[in-house]
């Protein structure tokens, strides 16, 4: 883990778009920016579950996050200009995006791979990246320090078989990362980076590794010192990066 210890104040009148803010890691690192001054805007499917997080956003007393639903699967071109048209109007900047939404798709040999799912894991994983990044980048290049971090995984960078389309998805995940790492460094103040969180405690992990007793692994909050290090502005100079949330641990998703 990283041995970073977060200033109070972090990211204090900082605006952070988090996808799939209602569960597991998106959901810890929503409520950490959250403890660190940020205003959060919680990006998801399950509506209910962003309920839960605004809530204990709300009660904890941290500034007042948003909720955007949407599914990511389903959502077209003029759903994400319409996102960044609201956050535009209701908060007038962004200072940060935290691309965590993913599907894991289907554990299985690409020859019987199914090729609806391997639409929807690439849909899911890649392009509503792209598209979000698209729209929200006008605003993002006003932010005075703009962090994008995406969030990889150990078999987006050597693949491993039966994990099909989701090590695809993750390889394009840092090829996205570094094409804007590189557009972006000597004309704008965005870095972009990327995390491997490392096995962790969330359904994803239980459904890759059923077998596996959860409290062997980290949890969500753990990681937390990599998220916000790379969010707040002690990481003005790090760009391009791709990073292990859990360096010591012996690679497995
Ligand atoms: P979870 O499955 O626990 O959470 C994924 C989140 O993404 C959920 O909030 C989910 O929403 C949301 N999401 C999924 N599909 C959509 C969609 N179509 N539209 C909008 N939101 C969606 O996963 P983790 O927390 O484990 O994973 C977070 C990230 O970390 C992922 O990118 C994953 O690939 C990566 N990772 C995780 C590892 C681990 O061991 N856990 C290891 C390496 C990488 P909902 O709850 O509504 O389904």
């Amino acid at each position: 883990m990283l041995d970073y210890q977060a200033p109070n104040d972090l990211l204090k009148d900082k605006v952070i778009l988090v996808t799939g803010a209602g569960d597991g890691i998106g959901r810890s690192a929503a409520l950490s920016y959250a403890a660190h001054g940020a205003t959060v805007i919680l990006l998801g499917r399950t509506t209910k579950k962003l309920e839960h997080v605004y809530d204990e956003i709300e009660e904890r007393g941290y500034p007042q996050a948003a909720i955007v639903p949407l599914n990511l699967d389903s959502a077209a071109e003029h759903d994400y200009i319409e996102i960044a048209n609201t956050i535009e109007s209701e908060f007038g900047r962004i200072d940060g995006i935290l691309h965590n939404a993913s599907i894991l798709g289907d554990r299985t040999g690409l020859a019987n791979y199914e090729p609806s799912t391997f639409e929807q894991v690439m849909r899911v994983n890649v392009s509503s990246q792209f598209l979000l990044t698209q729209s929200l980048m006008p605003l993002l290049l006003e932010a005075p320090e703009g962090s994008i971090v995406f969030t990889t995984s150990s078999v987006g960078r050597k693949a491993r078989a039966y994990w099909g389309a989701y090590a695809i998805s993750k390889f394009a995940t840092e090829a996205m990362m570094q094409l804007l790492a590189d557009e972006l460094e000597n004309t704008s103040n965005i870095r972009v980076n990327a995390i491997n969180p490392g096995a962790t405690r969330t359904n994803m992990r239980a459904r890759a590794y059923p077998a596996e007793n959860p409290a062997s692994v980290a949890a969500p909050d753990d990681l937390m010192p990599l998220y916000l290090y790379l969010m707040g502005n002690d990481s003005t100079e790090v760009n391009g990066q791709s990073i292990d949330a859990q360096p010591k641990r012996q690679a497995s998703k």
